[in-house]
């Protein structure tokens, strides 16, 4: 987990929103390999090893997913604007499996939600593992310039994701998800579409003008 990125993360659990504190075993440049992230409303405790913070068992059975591909990856870049430096972009699942060749690509930092197994942490990647069933993630909302979903996503999942995109963020997702309200869509192909978060909040209407008397 690079260590930046430890300020965007949040306590799953159900109280109001905390960030967490670090307690640091072993640091290898800036990046946080071994560790415990504390939460100071709840007291729950999440150890970070092989400098993936485990906030919840994220293995998934089945058989392994597709290999890498430089060909994914640079698609993956193009479509999620990774072209100037700063900020983070969240990848989750399989599509995780691309996320080494892309940090040759980027200097933007990956944060991987269940990153694929075998794909190894530091520079510019970052991972956590989360129930594959989640419903909320455990980041600061909006805090997010871009995102990608892979193919298990599930409508609510998408909704979750959204909160953590910041204004005019991108955002990829599976075809068999439909374009929520608060995303403009950009493009589509047989795979995925991308969308790009709008500026206003989702869910808020116009809000008419009041005329005052
Ligand atoms: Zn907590």
């Amino acid at each position: 987990m690079f260590i930046e990125l430890i300020d965007v993360l949040r306590c799953p659990n159900a109280h109001e929103e905390s960030w967490l504190v670090l307690a640091s075993r072993r640091i290898d440049g800036r990046d946080v390999m071994e560790g415990v992230l504390g939460c100071p409303v709840c007291a729950a405790e999440f150890p970070i090893t092989e400098g993936v913070v485990r906030f919840g068992n994220g293995s998934r059975s089945g058989t392994a997913g597709p290999l890498a591909n430089e060909e994914d990856a640079l698609r993956l870049a193009a479509l999620l604007d990774l072209a100037s430096p700063g900020g983070y972009a969240m990848i989750t699942g399989s599509l995780g499996k691309d996320a080494p060749h892309l940090a040759a690509l980027t200097d933007v930092q990956l944060l991987l939600v269940n990153p694929p197994p075998g794909i190894g942490m530091g520079t510019g990647l970052s991972g956590f593992t989360i129930n594959p069933n989640w419903t909320t993630l455990p980041l600061a909302p909006s805090s997010s310039r871009a995102i990608a979903l892979d193919d298990t996503t599930t409508p609510d999942q998408l909704l979750a994701a959204l909160d953590v995109v910041r204004p005019s963020g991108r955002v990829l997702a599976p075809v068999a998800l439909s374009v929520p309200d608060g995303v403009a869509e950009l493009a589509r192909d047989g795979r995925q579409w991308l969308a790009e978060r709008r500026a206003t909040p989702r869910a808020s209407g116009i809000i008419p003008l009041e005329r005052r008397k």
